[in-house]
């Protein structure tokens, strides 16, 4: 085994001990008042690391990252891919700020993400995916890992994370739908580009 071969058979193996820790986190247990439930999808060499700013309700209750509304125009409309090739952890490394959902905010929307779970879990993750590009969803993670910048010039702008680069999404939620009237030239000219990334590095 070459010198490459052991650290890429070391992150692995590492990635798999951190993934078994994630699934057993229960710090913010006492803070969401129910059972936390940590959301994980992607191997070491996954070529996208996706990082998002938490799962919604009908993740946690299906134990599927992006199966909702918002996932369904990620896949299919701005990434225009099919779900078996997004649903693939050689292709895909779908992490975010927080491995659960943290519950429901007074008024519309959920609870932002604890700040815990990207200094426990997150940064090691990052260090250990030996992805080739990044693709960050949602002002909250954009703005997390950008600190000082906003989403709506971080969307608009390659960037780089770790020396790779970086495309930010403002969040599909339909209950984004303001931003995307604001700015339709994010869907006219932006994700065309981003969806072209995606499918040269899937090679699909
Ligand atoms: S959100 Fe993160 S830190 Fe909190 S319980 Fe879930 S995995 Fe643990």
């Amino acid at each position: 085994m070459n010198t490459d071969d052991k650290k890429q058979d070391s992150n692995s193996h590492q990635l798999i001990h951190l993934q078994k820790q994630i699934t057993q986190c229960l710090l913010c247990r006492d803070t969401f008042g129910f059972e936390p439930r940590p959301i994980i999808f992607g191997n070491y060499n996954a070529k996208i690391m996706q990082i998002s700013q938490a799962p919604s309700k009908t993740v946690h209750e299906t134990g599927k990252p992006f199966n909702d509304a918002s996932g369904r125009k990620l896949r299919r409309e701005w990434y225009n891919i099919a779900d078996e090739d997004f649903y693939n952890p050689a292709h895909f490394y779908i992490a975010s700020m927080a491995h659960c959902y943290p519950g429901k905010a007074p008024g519309q929307g959920d609870r932002r993400p604890p700040k815990i779970c990207a200094q426990q879990w997150l940064f090691q993750e990052m260090a250990l995916v030996q992805n080739e590009i990044y693709i960050v969803i949602g002002s909250y993670a954009a703005e997390a890992l950008f600190p000082g910048e906003k989403i709506t010039a971080l969307a608009f702008a390659d960037r780089r994370i770790n020396g790779k680069p970086a495309y930010i999404l403002p969040h599909p939620s339909p209950l984004n739908v303001k931003w995307f009237k604001d700015y339709p030239q994010f869907e006219q000219a932006r994700i065309p580009h981003i969806q072209n990334e995606v499918h040269k590095i899937l090679d699909i």
